[in-house]
């Protein structure tokens, strides 16, 4: 029989791959906290209108990449594809909208169908952000100070740009997309098929088109700024300010558009040259209309997700745990004693472990390949007179404990690690 292979697109998370995701969400989560925000977790699943009624009907995600399926009671259910139009379900049907503000952390799995490659898969997992409530921009600064201090604290500052722009309010971008669309309109003919269809529905979605001909013509089209209210514009200088204030560098990108509909104001990007073609590490912006979309009321709200799978890439190899102590009973009748020592270190929270097979040599070999700190050896004549070789594997000393004061005598071996 062959055996069965993970599902395309999806990966296990094992040794070093782990470790990294742990490091970058327990990263992500300590430093969200210190801002405020309190972890939510929401269902892996939702009623596909969650989605699809607020994303876009014209975004990638929801026209080719959500994984949408009929129940068994006949429902439309969609594994989520992205965390943000989920949180504000929850905020509307937990009846907290009259509880602003709100910060919110998220940290878990995501779902989308596309051509799985490096920094792309099928299941890959987010860390995000959101802020909700505040209307004003000072808020968005805090969003964007927030995650500028997760890459900072995971060591990859050095190697991200923050790239950000603005969409307007609703008159700026209704002036935008006549624009748009007049010069759009002049290379129809030249358009990939999916831009076209975007030119009469979402014009604006054509600047995040990933089509190389598209790019060509994206590059000379007009950009907002000559198209931004009074009020709107206000609004992106206060961001850009707050910004310059906190120390925090950015370039300006007017092509920065997001991939989904919901956003307004501030879009933002942290991009990285490190990863090839898939450089955004974190991606957000202000979307005040969608809690509304969610059948809540007008409630501002500005937030971020990263991709883990990206972050994780990025980072330097997490330490590991502190090295373990090797437990080794020299002999069997010595055995019972042993599992009696292995237990009282740990439960006085030392990290201890004993093998289950093998002659002393064996279980010495082991200690050493496992990166053991020290071993603990005991043989039944010294079980039987309270005492056991405690032999530094770093230094390479031994010396007899007795077993009353093997606790402390752990807890005093200087820092090292074994060669
Ligand atoms: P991209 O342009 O790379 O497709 P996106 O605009 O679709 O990204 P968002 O919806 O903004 O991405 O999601 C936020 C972040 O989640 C991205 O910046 C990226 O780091 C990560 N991400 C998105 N899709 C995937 C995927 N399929 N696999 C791994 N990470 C992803
Ligand atoms: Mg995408």
């Amino acid at each position: 029989m062959s055996s069965l292979q993970p599902v395309r697109g999806t990966r296990d998370l094992i040794g070093d791959d782990q470790r990294r995701y742990r490091h970058v969400t327990d990263t992500a989560r300590h430093v969200s906290g210190l801002y405020g925000f309190e972890e939510w977790q929401t269902p892996i699943f939702e009623d596909t209108g969650v989605f699809s009624r607020t994303l876009g009907e014209t975004s990638d995600v929801v026209t080719k990449e959500m994984y949408t399926f009929t129940d068994r009671g006949g429902d439309s259910v969609t594994l989520r594809p992205e965390g943000t139009a989920a949180v504000c379900r929850a905020l509307v049907s937990n009846g907290l909208t009259q509880s602003l503000p709100l910060k919110v952390f998220y940290a878990g799995p995501m779902f989308r169908y596309e051509r799985p490659q490096k920094g792309r898969y099928r299941q890959f997992h987010q860390i995000g952000i959101e802020l909700i409530g505040p209307a004003e921009p000072l808020a968005d600064a805090e969003v964007i100070a927030c995650g500028w201090q997760i890459l900072t604290a995971l060591g990859i500052a050095e190697s991200v740009t923050l790239e950000i722009n603005t969409l307007g309010d609703t008159d700026s971008r209704t002036a935008y997309r006549a624009a748009l669309v007049a010069y759009f309109t002049r290379y129809a003919t030249s358009l990939s098929e999916d831009s076209k269809a975007r030119l009469e529905r979402n014009p604006l979605r054509i600047l995040d088109s990933k089509d190389e001909g598209d790019r060509k013509i994206v590059a000379d089209a007009p950009t907002i700024a000559a198209h931004l209210t009074p009020l709107a514009a206000g609004f992106y200088d206060s961001v850009r300010n707050s910004l310059t204030a906190l120390g925090i560098p950015f370039v300006e990108n007017p092509r920065i558009v997001r991939g989904l509909d919901y956003y307004n104001h501030t879009a933002f990007e942290f991009v990285t040259t490190q990863l090839g073609a898939q450089g955004t590490v974190m991606g957000g912006g202000r979307y005040d209309g969608l809690v509304r979309q969610m059948g809540g009321p007008e409630t501002p709200a500005v937030g971020w997700a990263a991709g883990i799978e990206r972050l994780a890439m990025l980072i330097a190899e997490p330490q590991g745990e502190a090295a373990p102590i090797a437990v080794i009973p020299a002999g069997d009748d010595a055995e019972a004693a042993a599992f009696g020592i292995v237990q009282q270190l740990r439960q006085g929270g030392i990290r201890a472990d004993i093998g289950y097979k093998g002659n002393l040599r064996r279980r010495m070999e082991r200690a050493n390949k496992a990166g053991a700190r020290a071993a603990i050896i005991l043989g039944s004549e010294e079980a039987a007179r309270g005492v056991a070789q405690l032999k530094d594997l770093v230094s390479g000393t031994q010396s007899e404990v007795s077993l009353d004061a093997l606790l402390e005598a752990v807890r005093a071996l200087p820092a090292g690690t074994p060669a």
